[in-house]
């Protein structure tokens, strides 16, 4: 028996406590095993729903149902056109469903409701609307070749075929579209597999699939754990490809499962993005911009703004300021219209951010402000900056993912030693610049080695800019047209005259 969750509509409590199974072909199905994964409420820590634990032999379907689609039936005969329209109307459907979805995301991931409603479903929807115009003009192009003779020659961009897209907690809906999007636009088929932490709004997305009317096996669901269907998918013969987002750990081990048929893989890893704050900064709009950088989703955020790299002029003003702004954070259920700040996703994840400030304060760090857990229920935490960090510190190395900033001044103005220092992870995901100099801002970017670049903000996302990761953050880009190249094939078509 589930429990009821207070605050939840009367749509997202139904569907929340229905029996959730596998989607494949079409058709919701229980799992081989019969075996099920609780799914808490990060919040209170309650099991609010089960949901299948799937595994090879229904991945098995979930492949078969998927190449099925891919080969022949409605799907393979669709214009691009007709693609984009699906791809349209499923847009809008979950637009009018954005108070559900939110709810949904809202109890399963820990998020504050209207962030949900705002980031998680507005930008979701917006993805879909995006490459609903991409659908009707994926093409190759004509091209003249340099050997002697006479040829007509052209490239035809087909799609790449049977697609994994393996998704992570944090942003269920958000990076599941950024797959499932391009990959629909060009004529793939999927199989998704959300965290085993956060299912829910995935289940959701796919019987709005189902309603709209996506042919039987253009999208699938298999729920379950990352080591079985995860695994999986990213070993199996019959996938063309792997999208995965997740983290770098889990992206290598996929690497090494997608040999035995050199699948394609795309990687979204891990970051430790930092945020360089220049002596000019605009402090009225960096400090606030900088606490939402870290502490937005609990710094649970692969792009969150974990380094702060601020000039020793006004290192102390901006320590305070950020400080002065966690603390008008409001910290509870995502459920309440009032919280800005939600709870951490599981006792794990809350239990590794803590052991990451237990070796911060051993290394020297100060604690400016938080450090501690809030009360027993839930996987509640302060909001945390570490002050007098060094480049060598674990704080200052390791993707924390939560919501604490390690936080050091520089005095050099030269803008070489401040890219070597932002420069100096494993990682290049992202990174912001705070200044009112554009030349400088400018020749900063093109410095940092980070697939995106922030200039006066951070986090700022849009379908229509590539996503992805220098280093160890990833492998190819997902998003604007990039994610289009990475979904298809390019054929080379060349005719003696
Ligand atoms: P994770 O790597 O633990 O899990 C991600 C997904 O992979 C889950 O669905 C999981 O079940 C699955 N998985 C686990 N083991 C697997 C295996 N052996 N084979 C195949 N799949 C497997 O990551 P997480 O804890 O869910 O998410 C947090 C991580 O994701 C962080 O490192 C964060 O930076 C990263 N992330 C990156 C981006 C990006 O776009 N670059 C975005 C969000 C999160």
């Amino acid at each position: 028996m589930n429990v009821h969750v207070p605050g939840l509509s009367t749509p997202a409590q139904s569907f929340i406590d229905a029996a959730h199974g596998l989607y494949i072909g079409g058709a919701w199905t229980p799992c081989d095993s019969g075996e099920t994964i609780d799914v808490l409420d990060p919040a209170t820590g309650a099991v609010i729903a089960r949901s299948a634990a799937g595994g090879a032999s229904d991945v098995d379907k979930a492949v078969a149902a998927a190449r099925q689609a891919f080969e022949s039936g409605p799907w393979a005969a669709m214009t691009g056109l007709q693609r984009g329209r699906l791809i349209t109307k499923f847009a809008e459907r979950l637009e009018e469903l954005a108070d559900e979805l939110a709810e949904i995301e809202a109890v399963d991931c820990g998020k504050p409701v209207t962030y949900a409603k705002y980031v998680d479903v507005g930008l979701t929807s917006t993805i879909y609307h995006y490459y609903s115009g991409w659908a009707s003009k994926v093409s190759g192009e004509t091209v003249g070749v340099s050997m002697p003779g006479d040829f007509h020659a052209y490239t035809l961009r087909e799609p790449v075929g049977v697609v994994a897209a393996i998704a992570p907690w944090n942003f269920p809906l958000v990076l599941t579209a950024y797959k499932l999007a391009p990959l629909l636009a060009v004529g793939c088929t999927a199989i998704i597999k959300p965290s085993e932490l956060t299912p829910l709004s995935t289940l959701r997305l796919a019987q709005i699939a189902e309603e709209v009317g996506f042919p039987p096996g253009v999208i699938n669901v298999v729920t379950g754990y990352g080591h079985e269907v995860g695994q999986a998918l990213a070993e199996h013969p019959g996938v063309d490809k792997v999208a995965f987002t997740g983290s770098l750990e889990t992206g290598r081990k996929i690497v090494h499962a997608a040999t035995g048929n050199l699948k394609r893989v795309t990687l979204e890893l891990g970051g430790k993005s930092p945020m360089i704050v220049m002596p000019d900064a605009d402090l009225e709009k960096t400090i606030p911009g900088l606490a939402q950088a870290i502490f937005f989703h609990q710094g649970q955020v692969c792009t969150a703004g974990t380094r702060l790299y601020v000039h020793k002029s006004i290192h102390d003003q901006v320590l305070e300021g950020i400080a002065e702004c966690s603390k008008g954070l409001k910290i509870g259920h995502g459920l309440d219209p009032e919280t800005t700040m939600g709870p951490l996703i599981s006792s794990n994840q809350l239990q590794k951010v803590m052991g990451y400030l237990d070796e911060g304060r051993a290394e020297g760090a100060e604690m400016v402000t938080g450090g501690g857990r809030i009360g027993e229920a839930g996987y509640f935490m302060e909001p945390t900056i570490l002050a007098g960090t060094t480049d060598e510190m674990s704080v200052s190395r390791n993707e924390i993912f939560g919501p604490v900033l390690a936080a050091q001044g520089f005095g050099d103005d030269d803008l070489d030693a401040i890219a070597a220092r932002a420069n100096d992870s494993v990682y290049g995901l992202a990174a912001s610049i705070w200044t009112r100099d554009i030349s400088a801002a400018h020749k900063l970017a093109k410095k940092v080695k980070a697939g995106s670049v922030w200039i006066n903000q951070h986090n700022f996302y849009d379908p229509a800019l590539p996503f992805g990761g220098y280093k160890q953050s990833g492998w190819g880009r997902e998003e604007g047209a990039e994610a289009i190249r990475t979904f298809t094939e390019v054929k080379a078509v060349c005719a003696a005259l």
